[in-house]
Formats: structure tokens, sequence, C-alpha cells
């Protein structure tokens, strides 16, 4: 499915437009999840039922969540977005340990967390009460 993210407090765009995948359907090839590695190419992304790409780490109580979530390249949210102050602690990069570290450019809302340090993937995992995909191929 294709569409864009907006964010739900101003209603303003948070990516350009995605190509996402869903990984409850068995034919969708799994991400790769290498360590320093984008998650998807940019302009695609995944939705999942998981919080975590972790289902052992640390956001295991999160993980049947009944709101989907979008595992998303990081630099597909970065023009829309601003870091949040004192959450982007890690060792080479964000270890996204300390919750959401992305918020609205335009109203503050938090969007969600990236993760890019070197024991990491490089995603991004939506706050999905924060925002929503708009199909546009319906
Ligand atoms: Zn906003």
């Amino acid at each position: 499915m294709r569409g864009q993210f907006f964010c739900k407090g101003c209603g303003g765009p948070i990516t350009g437009v995605i190509e996402v995948e869903s990984l409850k359907d068995p034919s969708v090839k799994r991400p790769s999840l290498k360590l320093q590695q984008p998650v998807a190419p940019c302009g695609s992304g995944y939705k999942s039922r998981y919080k975590s790409y972790d289902p052992g780490g640390w956001s295991k109580q999160k993980a049947t969540d009944p709101e989907p979530t979008y595992w998303l390249n990081p630099d597909d949210v970065k023009p829309y977005s601003k870091y949040i102050k004192g959450r982007c602690i890690g060792c080479c990069g964000i270890a996204g340990l300390d919750g959401p570290n992305h918020q609205c450019a335009k109203c503050g809302a938090e969007i969600g967390t990236e993760e890019s340090d070197c024991y990491t993937p490089y995603i991004f995992i939506t706050e999905s009460r924060n925002i929503e995909f708009e199909r546009e191929d319906r």
C-alpha cells in the first residue's frame, strides 16, 4: 500500500509518499534488520504489530499493543521532524532507549523513535497514537 504519513497534532506531513508492506502478509520478505543498515530503503517501510523490531528487547511489554506501528527509514522523516533534546543518547548514534526522540517540526507532537546506533539497525518506529497513514491507492 502506498501513502503518506501525517501528524495527528497539526495535520502536517511527516513523510513523503511511502510504499508500505505489511508484515502480516506471509508473502512479504522479512526486513533484514542488520546492524547499522537501514530497515528499508528510503520511500519504503513496514507495518508491524510490534512496537519494537526486537520482541525480547526494551519494549517487550508493548509487543501486544493493539495499534499497528510502522518501521521506516529515519531519512524519510528527518525533513519533517526535530530531535527531542535529552532523548538522543547513544554510543555512536542514537540508541532509542529513552522513548520517542522525534517530534513534529510544526507542532511538537511526539511522532516516533529513531534507533541508529552501532548495535541497532537504522530504523524509525512510529508513535502510532500521534500519526496516521493515509493511503493513496484505494
Ligand atoms: Zn504536527
